[in-house]
């Protein structure tokens, strides 16, 4: 192996969902701020790390064939992410990698990474920009929060992988914060397994942050994020009460008037068997409240359908339930067993057509709900962000539309913007998905 440049380098390979991403971050941004040059062709690092997604059998096949073929071309690999929680089935598939660690493992990878490359001997710390080094577009980034969950869901392993509740210090994450809103990111997108649940393993503590007292909580977090002047998105919330403290700020402007609560069912039968936080909760009496303090507020949420021990009488409730809440945004999946998960046992397992045929079904009354509240979007004019320019013209989203998961607003045949810009436009057409739009010339 040769090292074209000068700089010890390191080849790096991120598969996963965001949470992931935000491990990769952390690991490139510690590389960098130790000298190390990255690279994303094999040939020219002196060594690979592959983050890999362990959750459903796809993705292990997906980074066991990524360690493979990393093996194959540079022949030094570090292993890390969520498939090295999972037993020694990455030892057994490929003997000859370096090291392996489970997720959330920044300070042991970088040890593995010591061992076998040597970090420079004088590293400048202004090599590293700082936002930190991002795999997301320069003007939207994810905030992760908090790292593990405190709860069992019945079809999840996540708990298991990652371990329970740690809440980031808040003076840390405003500090991220701060630093990406310098560096001009637009949009913050908060994550963790449970959002809602930030603070709890510390006791909601307070630390200081440019010298104010700041409580370790997801409203005070979100107030401090507010004062940054940029969008602010919440993701994998739970319909806890204590939600309702954030809904005001979302009336106010403060913070992004979206929530994505994936509620997973509305049978309460179905949602005990699963396990599901705040499953006693009133789910559409909640929803009610929220919407009367914020009438804007966007509702995004995932469901299961065919989890064992669903009846017909089940499903028919959870159609009911999309009825009648009309969410913005449902994704739905078709219950699938994960490997150590506890619903493997659960008795009435359902055939896959079922589970399958019901999921086509949900989506197709979701269809008609989104199309419907797109639609009634028409005329009106609204902020929206840029992702792209392309041949056509504008690509942005709106407040309602979370990147990569939500709809798009094309502005066809306006090319005067560049990503990161605000504009606004009136919204001309819609179909079950996006928007189309129209920019309004600016004062
Ligand atoms: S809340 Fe449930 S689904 Fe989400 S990470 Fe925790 S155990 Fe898994």
């Amino acid at each position: 192996m040769t090292n074209l440049i000068s700089l010890p380098t390191v080849g790096f390979v991120s598969l996963g969902c965001p949470k992931a991403g935000s491990d990769a971050e952390l690991i490139l941004t510690r590389l960098r701020a130790e000298g190390y040059e990255i690279s994303s062709a094999y040939d020219e690092a002196d060594l690979v790390i592959v983050n890999t997604c362990g959750f459903i059998d796809a993705a292990i096949e997906e980074s066991l064939d990524a360690i493979g073929e990393a093996l194959n071309e540079n022949g030094k690999v570090i292993v890390t992410g969520c498939l090295g929680a999972k037993g020694d089935i990455v030892q057994t598939t490929h003997p000859a990698v370096l090291a392996v660690t489970g997720p959330h493992a920044l300070e042991e990878v970088m040890g593995h990474v010591h061992r076998h490359l040597p970090k420079p001997h004088d590293p400048y710390a202004d090599l590293v920009p700082p936002q930190g080094i991002r795999l997301t577009p320069a003007h939207f980034a994810y905030l992760k929060i908090s790292e593990g969950c405190n709860h069992d869901c019945a079809f999840c392993i996540i708990p298991s992988l990652r371990g329970p509740l740690v809440s980031r210090p808040v003076g840390d994450v405003l500090a991220e914060a701060e630093n990406l809103a310098r560096a001009g990111v637009k949009e913050i997108l908060v994550i963790s397994q449970d959002t809602s649940a930030y603070g709890v393993d510390v006791k909601y503590r307070t630390q200081f942050w440019g010298g104010r007292p700041v409580k370790t909580r997801l409203k005070e977090l979100c107030e401090a994020l507010a004062s940054f002047g940029i969008w602010v998105r919440l993701h994998y919330v739970y319909p806890y009460p204590s939600v309702d403290e954030v809904i005001p700020l979302m009336a106010e402007g403060k913070i992004l008037p979206y929530l994505d609560v994936p509620f997973q069912h509305a049978s309460p039968k179905i949602l005990k068997a699963m396990r599901r936080p705040a499953s006693a909760e009133n789910t559409l009496e909640r929803i009610n409240k929220w919407r009367e303090i914020c009438p804007e507020l966007v509702i995004r949420s995932t469901f299961i359908t065919g989890f064992p021990g669903e009846t017909d009488a089940d499903f028919d409730q959870l159609i009911e339930f999309l009825e009648t809440a009309r969410l913005d945004r449902v994704g739905a999946f078709a219950y699938s067993p994960v490997a150590g998960a506890a619903a493997n046992d659960l008795p009435g397992q359902l055939p896959e057509t079922v589970r399958e045929d019901r999921r086509r079904w949900l989506m197709q009354v979701q269809e008609d709900i989104s199309a419907a509240k797109l639609a009634a979007k028409i005329d009106r004019v609204i902020e929206v962000l840029v992702d792209e320019v392309d041949d056509e013209g504008v690509i942005a989203r709106s407040k309602a539309d979370a990147p990569e998961i939500d709809g798009l607003v094309y502005l066809d045949g306006f090319f005067a913007a560049a990503p990161g810009d605000f504009l606004q436009a009136r919204v001309v057409d819609a179909d079950h998905h996006d928007l189309y739009a129209e920019p309004v010339a600016q004062d």
